[in-house]
């Protein structure tokens, strides 16, 4: 059974194509720069031996219609995916679903139309999934297509923890309110934490926090999320790559004010220029903690401030669910960065979180457990998949209405 997952940005798409009998990745990549001079397609064959094989192609591609075409032929030419007649489904990722998408959905005009009315609500990244999905649409028509909403595992928060306190109007005419992110990848670690611990998920309370360049905290009662620090936007919550998380919303009138900047600008401040980059110039963790070791203090700094503001919601979190089963550490600082794994913990044994810097700082590309005997919480870290996770809810979706029922 071949599934394709396509991740459609505004000048890229990203795709993985699975055999979910045989549970394998058969082929994925990435197109860049799409609609530039030169775009830049990175493809990964499984060969025989079970090992990728990348090749690259530089030629220009003009628009998202192109681009589906050079992915198609490059599937066929690797001998990955012949036709699309062999895909039982494609999934699309696609970031807003409002409070209209609760799960993964069958793909027809309405839901286009749908998805289309919710830009306003994710400007950035409606509009690019969209573009992915009406060319798959009319590439492979027979082929039913799923689309997964990033937001849809959060839908079940109550409303006590999604409504901003602002007039109840603005809420009911603006759909002012968290929706959250992310939702994928809390949704499948919160699943492989259960499968690790061996016990029910819906029995669990657990912590996920998805620490990459953009980073979200999640209570999770019994397989659900109850709350989320991404909020209307993904602006809110944790400090991040490039966007400043949770400031006082006053501050926005304030610089406007003081500086004369347009909201636009102020806008492009908080979402692109702040954050790490905003506090020491730098987004990447990686080269944020070669700076802190060569003793540049912003980048203390930084590393000092992403770990409290985690701390923060730990403790909020811990407090909301009553009890805390396990905290789960993903995504690229999540799963790789010890440093801020253990700045994050640090002070909590009074909760029962207490991480062994030996099992912290080992290297591994499998789920492992970092937590001391005596911790009564479970740390684990889990590498996140969200492309298995849309490929898995997309054959459920399907499977569903193939049911006596369908
Ligand atoms: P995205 O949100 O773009 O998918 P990722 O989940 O790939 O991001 O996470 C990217 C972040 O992970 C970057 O800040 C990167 O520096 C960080 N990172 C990756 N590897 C390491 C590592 N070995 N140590 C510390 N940070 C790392």
């Amino acid at each position: 059974m071949k599934i394709l997952v396509i991740n459609s940005g505004s000048s890229s798409i990203k795709y993985r194509l699975f055999d979910m009998t045989a549970g394998t990745v058969l082929a994925s990549g990435v197109l860049e720069q799409i609609g530039e001079t030169q775009s830049r397609l990175t493809h990964q064959t499984r060969n025989a031996r079970g090992e990728m094989d990348e090749i690259v192609k530089t030629d220009a591609v003009a628009d998202h219609q192109a681009g589906f075409q050079l992915i198609g032929a490059v599937l066929g030419e690797s001998g990955a995916l012949q036709d699309t007649k062999e895909l039982s489904g494609i999934g699309h990722r696609v970031v807003h679903g409002g409070e209209e998408f609760k799960e993964p959905t069958r793909i027809n005009a309405a839901v286009i139309d749908t998805i289309r009315r919710l830009s306003p609500l994710a400007p950035l990244h409606n509009p690019a999934n969209l573009l992915g999905i009406e060319v798959a649409m009319q590439s492979a028509p027979q082929v039913p297509q799923i689309a997964v909403f990033d937001t849809a595992f959060h839908q079940s928060i109550p409303i006590h923890a999604f409504r901003y306190a602002i007039p109840q109007d603005l809420y009911e005419a603006h759909h002012v309110r968290r929706y959250g992110f992310h939702g994928t990848s809390h949704d499948y670690v919160a699943k492989q934490a259960a499968t690790l611990m061996g016990r029910p998920l819906n029995a669990l309370n657990l912590i996920t926090l998805h620490l990459g360049n953009g980073a979200s905290a999640a209570a999770i009662k019994g397989g659900k999320s109850i709350d989320t620090s991404m909020g209307m936007t993904p602006l809110e919550g944790l400090i991040m790559g490039t966007r400043c998380g949770d400031i006082d919303p006053a501050i926005i009138f304030y610089l406007k004010r003081k500086t004369g900047l347009a909201r636009d600008e102020v806008e492009s401040i908080l979402n692109q220029d702040s954050g790490l980059k905003g506090i020491c110039g730098v987004n990447d963790m990686r080269q944020i903690e070669e700076l802190a070791r060569s003793g540049n203090s912003q980048a203390q700094l930084a590393i000092e401030m992403v770990c409290y503001r985690i701390k923060k919601y730990i403790g909020a979190y811990y407090a909301v669910l009553g009890r805390l089963d396990a905290l789960v550490f993903t995504a690229g600082i999540g799963e790789k960065s010890p440093l801020i794994r253990a700045g994050a913990c640090r002070g909590l044994s009074h909760l029962g979180i207490e991480i062994d810097p030996e099992k912290n700082n080992q290297k591994s590309k499998k789920a492992f457990e970092i937590q001391t005997r005596g911790s009564t919480v479970k740390v684990l870290v889990i590498p996140t998949n969200e492309e298995l996770e849309i490929a898995e809810q997309t054959v459920a979706c399907i499977e569903s209405r193939r049911g006596p029922n369908a």
